[in-house]
């Protein structure tokens, strides 16, 4: 089913990487921003993520022995500082979400810039050492965002979704380097299982955690078959819940019950894929951004009367 699987550490069937992005408040405040403080229930439930979610998440990793990447928005970072104590304390690591949550594609060129590298800013002081990757909020990946990852010196991304594999994204500008992507879908993400809130007007029938969880399952089990990759995209204040918390833990003992997972974070897995490259053992696919750097001409103003009707 796949053309050209990445053979995996050990002789790993698949590559698991179960990673969190820790929103917390952050989104509401960019939502809302003159009202958000009058928002507490909401923002009771966006404050369980780092509160009560975090802790217990990382020890449900102690205790499978797994080690996973952490996605924390510098303002996040600032006002949760001990999540990020305990995340870098279990030997997780810690990824580049943005500032305040903002989304790139909707920002200019400069105000990407800068909001990038005022988060880069606090993880480097934080955490002393450079991010080695990145995941654009609510995947809003812009046309200039890999040229500013390029350009930070940035090894991998996981905004993306367009392979079942590991690729390589190569700059349209000719940004010089090369970015891994490791994408995922919404077939990952929790978010539309689990999220109900008004102020985010997005009102959706609920999912029990076992219907959730088979969603995620049949994706591990596809990806376990044919040599796949499997990365969740959850939320602590989502996932981290009770009972969708008791399911991960289910999901975790059904992937180790099976056997011949490599359980990595993603900056193992973009080094592998790396290190599989260099020496001649995989062949990745490219995908050169943008895209297109502007609507396609072929529907001008007179096509577009033809195209689109009232
Ligand atoms: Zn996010």
């Amino acid at each position: 089913m796949i053309r050209n699987p990445l053979p995996w550490p050990n002789g790993a069937r698949c590559a698991v990487a179960l990673t969190f992005d820790m929103d917390a408040d952050s989104i509401l405040h960019l939502a809302h921003h003159a009202t958000a403080d009058t928002r507490v229930a909401g923002m009771s439930a966006l404050r369980y993520g780092p509160e009560v979610a975090m802790p217990r998440l990382l020890e449900m990793y102690r205790r499978h022995g797994i080690k996973q990447t952490f996605f924390l928005p510098g303002w996040c970072m600032e006002r949760y500082p001990q999540a990020v104590e305990a995340v870098m304390k279990g030997g997780h690591e810690i990824a580049h979400h943005s500032y305040l949550h903002e989304h790139p594609n909707e920002l200019k060129p400069e105000e990407e810039r800068y909001w990038f590298e005022r988060a880069l800013d606090v993880i480097v002081k934080m955490t002393g050492a450079k991010p080695k990757g990145y995941r654009a909020a609510t995947y809003k990946f812009s046309r200039h965002t890999l040229d500013i990852l390029l350009e930070h010196g940035f090894d991998y991304d996981a905004s993306l979704f367009g392979d079942d594999v590991p690729y390589i994204l190569r700059s349209a500008k000719g940004t010089k380097g090369d970015v891994v992507e490791l994408p995922s879908h919404y077939g990952l993400d929790d978010w539309p299982h689990y999220q109900v809130s008004r102020d985010f007007n997005y009102i959706m029938a609920l999912k029990a955690p076992s219907q959730a969880l088979q969603v995620f399952i049949d994706e591990f089990d596809a990806a376990w078959e044919h040599g796949g990759m499997w990365i969740s995209v959850w939320h602590p204040f989502l996932s981290g819940r009770l009972a969708r918390a008791h399911a991960i833990d289910n999901l975790l003992e059904h992937m180790q019950r099976k056997g011949k997972v490599w359980f990595a974070r993603l900056d193992e897995i973009a080094a592998h894929a790396r290190a599989m490259m260099a020496q001649g053992k995989w062949q990745p696919r490219i995908d050169t951004l943008p895209y297109y750097d502007g609507p396609i001409p072929e529907l001008g103003v007179a096509a577009r009367g033809a195209l689109v009707k009232p």
